[in-house]
């Protein structure tokens, strides 16, 4: 498979102004994108952005992994520092959502958000966001560091859909593309995104999140740890960015965290739904 040109300088000379002040790097391989960056934390005086063209322990939330072979996924994570505080972080992986999907939805390929962090294609997942935030140690005074992961499949080889275990979505369209171009498109977009987002908070991003949210409407259950936490009917998400949860007793709003979003349709009555 040919990797198209795909250096720090040919993404920098694409990049709007929003992106040109976030330094760049590309490696061949690494463990996980996220795990490098945090480490690094305490050292960075700006925004970075690293690319891994392979991924050996790409990581998703709570401990699952985000699978990938050589060459046919984006994966790069965003190293930013935001002025906090930390609370509103919780905001920030639906505002990635955002950035992304209309990045990718403008490049000609359509794609919807399942709260909290997934972009679906056709329903099923073509990417998926892990954020990560740290309080920041130098100079503090209440900012926080995210590190912000994502992983775009472009091709999806048969074997590496059997290894995941269920059904998910490529964009061939985009995989086609310069892969210099994709990146700049992605980065100077996030950029812009995450700069509103310091000085807003999630609530300027409610109305566009909601246009684009997969399963509006749809009877859903929260799970936690296997276990149904809430269930009822998606209804948004709220200025904070929280699921608005339509139940048989009110709306109740639900925190991203850890827990799971599973359409009701999909889940064994064996798991305690009522
Ligand atoms: P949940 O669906 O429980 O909310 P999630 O979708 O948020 O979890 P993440 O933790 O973001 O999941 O991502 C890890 C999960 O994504 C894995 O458990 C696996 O099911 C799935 N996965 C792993 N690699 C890929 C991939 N390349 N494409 C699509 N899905 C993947």
């Amino acid at each position: 498979m040919t990797i198209s040109t795909f250096t720090p300088g040919a993404i920098a000379a694409r990049c709007a102004t929003s992106a040109t002040h976030v330094a760049i790097e590309v490696v061949a391989e690494t463990g996980s994108t996220n795990a490098d960056l945090l480490a690094r934390l305490d050292t960075l005086d700006g925004p970075l952005l690293r690319i891994a063209e392979n991924q050996t322990a790409g990581r998703g939330r709570a401990g699952r992994s985000w699978l990938s072979t050589p060459g046919a996924a984006l994966m790069f994570s965003l190293a930013w520092r935001f002025k906090g505080p930390l609370h509103r972080m919780s905001g920030l992986p639906m505002a990635v959502g955002v950035a992304l999907a209309e990045t990718i939805a403008s490049l000609g390929v359509p794609v919807r958000i399942k709260w909290p962090n997934d972009l679906l294609r056709d329903g099923k997942k073509l990417a998926g966001i892990l954020v990560e935030t740290q309080a920041a140690r130098k100079d503090g005074d209440g900012a926080v560091w995210a590190v912000i992961g994502v992983g775009i499949n472009l091709l999806m080889p048969d074997e590496l859909e059997e290894q995941i275990g269920r059904a998910v979505a490529a964009a061939p369209w985009l995989a086609k593309m310069d892969r210099s171009e994709l990146m700049a498109a992605l980065l100077s977009r996030l950029a812009a995104v995450l700069a509103e987002f310091d000085d807003t908070g999630f609530a300027p991003f409610a109305e566009r999140w909601n246009l684009l949210h997969a399963w509006q409407g749809r009877d859903v259950v929260i799970l936690d740890h296997g276990q149904v936490l809430q269930q009822g009917r998606a209804a948004g998400v709220d200025a904070i960015g929280r699921l608005m949860l339509d139940t048989e007793h009110g709306r109740v709003e639900v925190l991203s965290g850890d827990v799971s979003l599973r359409l009701s349709s999909t889940i064994p009555s064996s798991i305690g739904l009522s």
